[in-house]
Formats: structure tokens, sequence, C-alpha cells
């Protein structure tokens, strides 16, 4: 963000008060935090200040831009560092299950599951099956699923890895994170490890729904 000083000195400098403030400085602060719009000056809004003015927009939309977007859990309202949406065209984040059934479970399968420490069933599709390891996409609860889609029940499943795509600070790989998946009906801050990153494409292993707010 641009200091106070650099901003107040792209003002007419009158002191004339039009804006609501007695000094150019008090409205130089204001519009620093996204507070106050240029046109509450009018004096900038002469012509041989046109340049003035130009400099100060780029200024108020590049702010904007870099304005930290804050994202909250709503069960518990714990910050987290970052969203996580799905991968490009995938219908939601891919999930990495331990399946403790007994049951045969195979590719493109619906299973029924309730994913340990989390007290919603979840229901998804298989998409892949790696070391007895499910890869999952999550589809919803019940009542999103199609009345043709028949679900197998697998019990207690251990989450143990997430992949999908960032919206928010990049992380480093080995950083233990706090994220907020989007498919999450709940709205639970999640946590874990950061083993993959490229570009804004990551995994997690290691989750938790136990996040404490010293987690960095
Ligand atoms: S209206 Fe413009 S010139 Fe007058 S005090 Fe406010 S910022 Fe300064």
């Amino acid at each position: 963000m641009k200091s106070v000083k650099e901003i107040e000195k792209q003002l007419p400098g009158f002191n004339c008060g039009a804006c609501g403030f007695r000094e150019c400085h008090g409205f130089a602060s204001a519009l620093a935090k996204n507070e106050v719009s240029i046109d509450n000056c009018t004096v900038l809004k002469q012509e041989r200040l046109k340049e003035n003015r130009t400099a100060l927009q780029k200024f108020v939309h590049n702010n904007k831009n870099t304005e930290k977007i804050e994202i909250k859990g709503l069960i518990d309202g714990v910050g987290a560092d970052f969203a996580l949406h799905p991968l490009d065209k995938e219908p939601s984040c891919r999930e990495t299950l331990i399946c403790f059934s007994s049951v045969p479970v195979e590719k493109d399968m619906i299973i029924r599951y309730r994913p340990l420490g989390c007290p919603i069933i979840h229901f998804a599709r298989v998409i892949e099956i790696n070391h007895n390891l499910l890869d999952v996409w999550v589809i919803g609860p019940g009542k999103l699923l199609s009345r043709k889609e028949d679900a197998t029940e697998v019990g207690i499943c251990m989450v143990l890895s997430f992949q999908g795509t960032i919206e928010g600070e990049t992380p480093k790989v080995g950083q233990t994170v706090k994220f907020l998946p989007a498919h999450c009906m709940m709205g639970k801050v999640h946590s874990g490890i950061i083993v993959q990153l490229e570009d804004n494409k990551t995994r997690i292993d290691c989750i938790d729904l136990k996040v404490w707010q010293h987690t960095v």
C-alpha cells in the first residue's frame, strides 16, 4: 500500500475542508484505507489536476485488488488462510480416504460415509483406488443424489488428504495451514500440511478438524 505521504503529494494541498476533512492529510489517510472516494475532493476535478487524479485512481484500483479477503468458518468463526476450490473442471475438491469397511468398493461407485470427526453423512463418487486408499469427489448429502443412484454404506472413513485450488494467499510446501474446503457443508475450517504445490494447485495431507487459533 502507498504511504499516506505519497497520496498527500497528489492532493491539491488547499486544506479547504470541502471533502469533510479539515486538512488534505486527513483525506489522504482515509483514502489509503479505502474509506472515501476521490470524488469527495471537489478541487481535484479541475482540469489542471487531471494527472494527479489519474495517479490517485490508479492507486485506489491497486489498493482494492491487494486487499486481503477474510475467510472464516461458519461453525466456530475460526479464520482460514485460504479457501480450497475444486481442481479445473472437477465438481468438488478431491478427498483421499481410508475406508475401514470390508464391503468391496470399486471405481465409479457412490459411497455413503461419515468422515471421522465430522457429524455429517457424506456421499461421494470414487474416482481412483490406489493401495486401498480411495480418491473421491464429495457429491453432497443424500437429498442431492439423483434417485437412480444407489449409495453403498461404508461407515466411518478417515480423510487423509485434500486436493484442490487455492483462493487466497499461496502457502509454502511444508507449512501447516488452516483452510476452508468450498464443499464443506458445515463451513468448518480444516487444518493440514501442504505437501504439493504447483501454482495455486495443492495437495494437503494430515487433515484434522481440530483447529487451534495459534496454528500458523
Ligand atoms: S477537498 Fe481536496 S483540497 Fe480540500 S481539504 Fe479535502 S483533499 Fe484537500
